[in-house]
């Protein structure tokens, strides 16, 4: 389901091909380009606030930054660019 409502590019790729992807009751936003996964919110406006914060914070983000704010985070797949 690609999403054409407002959110933040992507902190790790700053691209905005955006998913947001529901997983029973578990909501998150994806990353079309570098599928970095947003933090897993309880509802469908909660896990788009929730990535537009990650947009707030300095770009790019690394990846320790936001295991440290969210505890764990999915490791993000290898690039693909050399
Ligand atoms: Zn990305």
């Amino acid at each position: 389901m690609v999403e054409r409502m407002w959110l933040k590019p992507c902190p790790f790729c700053g691209h905005s091909i955006l998913t947001t992807d529901q997983e029973r009751d578990e909501w998150h936003v994806t990353c079309g380009h570098c599928h970095a996964r947003g933090p897993i919110s309880y509802g469908y406006d909660l896990c788009r606030e929730s990535w537009n914060k990650l947009g707030n914070m300095a770009h790019p983000v690394p990846p320790e930054t936001l295991k440290k704010l969210f505890g764990s985070f999915p490791d993000l797949p290898e690039r693909d660019d050399k």
